[in-house]
């Protein structure tokens, strides 16, 4: 419309917070130095001057909480979070994290500080593979990324290696040279087998072809890693469903660094994602669910007026039967008495011919006698 009259879209307004502001704030929030708040930002090319966009602010926190390694402002306010997070993670062997969900906003700060602790009791380690890094490298120069993502592409490694000095996470060889999806496939069928497995990626494709692989592995009996003999004479004899459950999931980071699992619908073959449970990665989702429902409910109805239509059906078959039981009873009945009038008729005539013989022959008798 503004350009139909010729007149320039109002500039979106921009808030804006004044470099000396942020400084101040950002070295009183770490408790460090100005000049150091300066350096470190100033060290991953982002020069403060004049005013700053006050939406980077998050993006400048994140920056010197990486470099200074102090993660508490990414520790989740639920503290009943942690309870919930330790339950998804504690069932799996090994937990590969990919290259976009660390760099994608602070999602991945989040979830490596409630996940520490957890890691730590639980003596896990989260796998960056070398690919992951040399994807980092080669997005920290690309001009033709957002600021954002250069930035964060810049201080992750770090991140990564501090974890990994405290034993966090553990450096996976890429192996194969290739696309690192088709990796990640291939070593997943190969580990799977054995392991359960976690991958947080934020690439559906990818997630997709894990479920589907998951969903092959638990066609066929899970193979036991080679136990000492007397391990194996202690351990208890696996259930079937404990010797076929694979586990094998994908999820992507959501706001705050919490976990959505990739699911894909055996009904309609659309991938969708929701919290993660313990379970099978083929399930139907919400529409097929409900189409479902529907069918089913509708069946309910159809077999229903089925159910009563027979028994209408058997209702006048039976009603029929006693119409013609009653019809013959009744014809019986006239039978009878039909029958019983004839019988006494035959009486009748027969007493009446036997008294009519008596007096002829009386009336003979008295004829001889009178001549
Ligand atoms: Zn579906």
């Amino acid at each position: 419309m503004a350009r139909l009259l010729g007149k320039r879209p109002p500039a979106r307004h921009v808030e804006t917070i004044a470099t000396e502001d942020t400084v101040e704030q950002l070295s009183s929030e770490f408790r460090l130095s100005k000049e150091k708040v300066q350096s470190i930002l100033r060290g991953v090319g982002i020069n403060l001057e004049g005013s700053n966009p006050a939406s980077e602010m998050g993006l400048y926190r994140e920056v010197i909480a990486c470099k200074v390694g102090d993660r508490s402002r990414f520790t989740h306010s639920d503290t009943s979070y942690e309870e919930v997070l330790d339950e998804q993670l504690r069932s799996f062997d090994e937990i590969y994290v990919d290259t976009a969900p660390i760099i994608q906003e602070d999602w991945f700060l989040h979830f490596v500080t409630d996940a520490e602790p957890i890691l730590k009791r639980r003596k896990k380690k989260l796998i960056i593979l070398e690919k992951t890094l040399e994807e980092l490298h080669g997005l920290k120069d690309n001009p033709e990324k957002d600021k954002e993502v250069r930035v964060r592409s810049t201080i992750r490694p770090d991140l990564i290696r501090q974890l990994a000095r405290r034993g966090l996470v553990r450096i996976g060889d890429t192996g194969s040279t290739g696309i690192a999806d088709d990796h990640l496939v291939s070593l997943f069928s190969q580990i799977g087998a054995t392991k359960s497995l976690l991958l947080v990626t934020q690439d559906r494709g990818l997630s997709e072809r894990i479920v589907r692989l998951a969903h092959q592995l638990e066609q066929h009996p899970k193979q036991e890693v080679k136990k000492p003999w007397f391990l194996r004479l202690l351990g208890r004899k696996k259930s079937d469903a404990e010797q076929y459950a694979h586990q094998m999931v994908a999820c992507k980071l959501i706001e705050e660094g919490k976990l959505k699992r990739c699911y894909i619908c055996p009904e309609c073959n659309e991938s969708y994602y929701d919290d993660l449970h313990a379970c099978e990665g083929m399930v139907l989702c919400g529409r097929c669910y409900l189409d479902l429902k529907e069918q089913e409910a509708k069946q309910i109805a159809a077999n229903q007026k089925k159910r009563e239509a027979e028994l209408k059906a058997e209702e006048e078959r039976q009603k029929k039967l006693e119409e013609e039981e009653r019809r013959l009873e009744r014809e019986k009945l006239k039978q009878t008495v039909g029958q019983r009038v004839e019988m006494q008729k035959k009486r009748f005539i027969k007493r009446a011919s036997l008294v009519l013989v008596v007096l002829l022959i009386l009336a003979v008798v008295l004829i001889v006698l009178l001549l």
